[in-house]
């Protein structure tokens, strides 16, 4: 990829809001790159995703233009170490209040644009990742700037609890006939968390920019995090290929399927066959007839009627000997008779080895 860097050298520069349309007007550049006028074999989704699902590592421009940009904002938090002299300039302008704290108000709108658009980039990123940023520690309270500004200073800091009633007026100095608010502020969190109240977590990128003082690698493991969020863009794959041999595939057998291609062809040509049979790339004869390209759905090797991807694959009559020959290879070289089997040879599925099982999210 000899265009992708000149287009990360540039998206970390622009501190103002892109429109979603650039970045979708680029995959089709790309698709069309691909696939020139014929009908695109693969989605977007499915280039984008990681190797570990069947992916085929497509960078996704417009994350990381997010993230380019989001990681900058570890300069706004409080307790940032380096504090950088921009961070300075636009705390001034938002009235001498972090930035940082604006990410969580949804009370009203920035009229700065860095600021603004700062904010939008926030909200993407968070609800592509599914994350509740609203409901973390550093969320604010109906945009009240002057008793508390984040939630997290409502619970104790060792116990992680509510504060009573009575240590709220110790700690802000207040006068005991605000009791009323106090139990409304309760009563609003107990709506957002149900009950007993437990401080709020903080999204993993949240957690990840209060850590990382410098930022290095920051870009690429918010990139895996959102990844890791995503929906399997191949499930509906498997499942066609579960309907096909009439078997189940457990997740861990579909894992290994997919880590198997990458480990077990060291040639980059084999590996690819390999991806594509598992895809269900080729265009075979029932699926040539169904969309009219095609006289017949008739196998040009055997003459069947109808032929899948599964009977190319394996059960043609022409391809017995060919299997055959293949577990006699096998058994030449391993000197263990294997049972020939659906998964295995086509998809390669084996036994899954300990710790390489679908880690749970
Ligand atoms: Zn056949």
């Amino acid at each position: 990829m000899m265009i992708a860097p000149m287009i990360y050298c540039i998206l970390p520069n622009i501190p103002l809001h892109i429109h979603d349309k650039y970045f979708k007007d680029l995959v089709s550049l790309i698709q069309q790159f691909l696939w020139g006028n014929s009908p695109h074999r693969l989605s977007s989704k499915k280039l984008q995703a990681c190797a570990k699902r069947g992916g085929f590592l497509l960078p996704n421009f417009k994350w990381y233009y997010w993230m380019m940009n989001v990681k900058q904002l570890r300069a706004w938090i409080p307790t940032a170490p380096v504090k950088l002299i921009w961070s300075q300039i636009e705390m001034e302008v938002n009235g001498s209040i972090s930035p940082w704290r604006e990410l969580f108000d949804t009370s009203h709108k920035l009229t700065h644009p860095i600021i603004a658009n700062a904010k939008i980039l926030w909200c993407k990123l968070q609800r592509a990742g599914h994350w509740d940023f609203v409901k973390s520690p550093s969320a604010t309270l109906w945009g009240n700037k002057g008793i508390f500004f984040y939630v997290s200073e409502l619970f104790d800091c060792g116990t992680k609890c509510f504060l009573s009633f009575g240590q709220v007026v110790q700690v802000y100095k207040l006068k005991r006939n605000q009791f009323w608010k106090y139990v409304q502020i309760h009563s609003s969190l107990s709506k957002w968390q149900g009950t007993p109240l437990s401080c709020p977590v903080a999204s993993p990128v949240e957690v990840l920019l209060s850590r990382s003082s410098l930022g290095k690698g920051i870009t690429s493991k918010i990139y895996h995090l959102l990844q890791d969020r995503l929906a399997d863009p191949l499930l509906k794959v498997k499942g066609y290929w579960a309907q096909d041999l009439a078997l189940d595939i457990s997740l861990v057998e579909w894992d290994s399927c997919l880590h198997n291609v990458n480990t077990m062809y060291k040639e980059i040509g084999s590996r690819f066959i390999q991806i594509k049979i598992i895809h269900r790339w080729h265009r075979t004869p029932q699926r040539l007839y169904k969309w009219n390209l095609g006289p017949t759905d008739d196998y040009w090797r055997c003459d069947g009627q109808n032929a899948s991807i599964l009977h190319i694959l394996w059960g043609c009559s022409e391809l017995r000997d060919w299997w055959e020959n293949i577990m006699e290879v096998i058994f030449s070289v391993w000197k263990r008779r294997l049972g020939i089997s659906l998964k295995l040879s086509i998809l390669g599925i084996t036994e899954p080895r300990r710790g390489h099982g679908r880690k749970k999210n």
